[in-house]
């Protein structure tokens, strides 16, 4: 048993004669065309990113039915109740307030697209003052957040803004996304069973997404509108981001990673504000 390699396939060719798959040895020479195609191919994969991605996520998003969603909220809630939430504290008056805010934002948001807005409120001292919406349409509002701000400007202002991330299914399209990257590799891999249940029911994974700024910014815009249309100081929400940017402690730490804040989106929201 020998072997035989060269790299002069050319060669090889006219000595030995062509070899019986002459596609092959005509593969090993470098050929433009197959540059060509390569370049072609990478440009393909890019395009498919860059605005097939978009749409493979609006379409998923379409064939979601709304009960798989509502089990997301449900589960996640569970998950949170287990690793780091505790029953509220707050006083009825405080849970009364909120409530009122709740139910009126709620009125002039746009529609939920799954289902219906709920309001719930959890002790979750880990994740300071918080508010934070489940694809759902669940929003979880936690004790400091009503301790530190008694303002209902600047809570209506918070609401609106998390009502926007349900309205325009901001962290199913988080969750699509990353899970399209997931599902790419599981796929390679050759295993997907159990993908969906992993990753839609466990509730670590919505945890840890943060949305794009793309996202925060729509959101803000049409918080602001809702709580204006609702007849609150829109302006309050930038209050609010200010009031956690300046701070250094724990508290807002967790709502600033998930939530980037910055100087420009404190004057965008404003503007927008004075706009209204
Ligand atoms: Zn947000």
């Amino acid at each position: 048993m020998w072997t035989f390699d060269t790299d002069d396939v050319k060669g090889a060719d006219l000595l030995l004669g062509p070899a019986d798959d002459n596609w092959l040895s005509n593969l090993e020479i470098w050929h433009p065309r197959l540059i060509a195609v390569l370049v072609m191919c990478g440009l393909g994969i890019l395009a498919i990113w860059k605005w097939g991605l978009g749409i493979l996520v609006a379409g998923a998003i379409a064939l979601t039915p709304a009960v798989l969603v509502s089990s997301m909220d449900t589960g996640n809630l569970a998950a949170m109740d287990r690793l780091f939430a505790d029953p509220t504290e707050l006083s009825q008056s405080d849970q009364e307030m909120v409530r009122d805010v709740f139910e009126n934002i709620k009125t002039h948001a746009p529609r939920a697209p799954f289902g219906a807005y709920t309001l719930e409120f959890r002790k979750a001292d880990k994740i300071g003052p918080n508010a934070f919406a489940l694809p759902g349409g669940t929003v979880v509002v936690t004790d400091a957040l009503v301790e530190k701000f008694s303002d209902p400007d600047i809570i209506a202002g918070v609401l609106g803004h998390e009502l926007a991330h349900v309205s325009e299914r901001h962290s199913l399209r988080q969750l699509y996304r990353s899970m399209s990257i997931y599902v790419l590799v599981a796929l390679m891999a050759g295993d997907v069973g159990p993908i969906l249940e992993d990753v839609l029911l466990e509730g670590s994974a919505l945890a840890s997404l943060a949305y794009s700024r793309e996202h925060e910014a729509s959101a803000d815009i049409i918080g602001v509108k809702t709580s204006h249309a609702a007849g609150y100081d829109a302006a309050a929400l930038a209050e609010f981001f200010e009031t956690l940017s300046g701070e250094h402690g724990d508290g807002g730490s967790e709502w600033r990673s998930t939530h980037p804040s910055n100087s420009d989106r404190i004057t965008t929201i404003k503007k927008l504000a004075a706009e209204q």
